[in-house]
């Protein structure tokens, strides 16, 4: 994800909350369990978005996502959630990327930069092309 100006950060944000949610769906795990940050790469002008078991000593949940299958389910998933015609685009609500731990972050998130940048990345892995 390149970082230009808000809009970026927003987008990378809105990612990142979306696939919080559609891991914790496909692998049935409390939401709560997890977390996630973004963390900006400096080399690559964009950001690193890290997941992780948000449990003492690391429930290992994480570790069940690597795989491409199941990275790729996690991506449809949060495609789904953000898909829906729950909020205006420019915004969002509490059915797509909103939740009690992100309300800091309410205005930052945008269903529809969401939906944009996960259709790249689903669009990068099928194709198969690595940066
Ligand atoms: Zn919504």
């Amino acid at each position: 994800m390149k970082k230009k100006d808000n809009s970026e950060y927003s987008q990378a944000l809105s990612f990142l909350y979306a696939f919080l949610e559609s891991i914790s769906n496909a692998l049935d795990v409390e939401r709560n369990d997890l977390d996630g940050i973004l963390e900006v790469n400096l080399d690559k002008n964009s950001y690193d978005i890290l997941i992780f078991d948000n449990v003492p000593g690391g429930a290992g949940h994480i570790k069940r996502l690597m795989s491409k299958e199941a990275i790729m389910k996690c991506l449809r998933g949060a495609l789904k959630k953000v898909s829906q015609n729950c909020c205006d685009e420019d915004t969002s609500c509490y059915n797509c990327l909103r939740n009690y731990y992100n309300q800091t972050k309410h205005s930052y998130l945008k269903r529809g930069l969401a939906k944009e940048i996960i259709n790249k990345i689903i669009e990068t892995i099928e194709i198969g092309v690595n940066e």
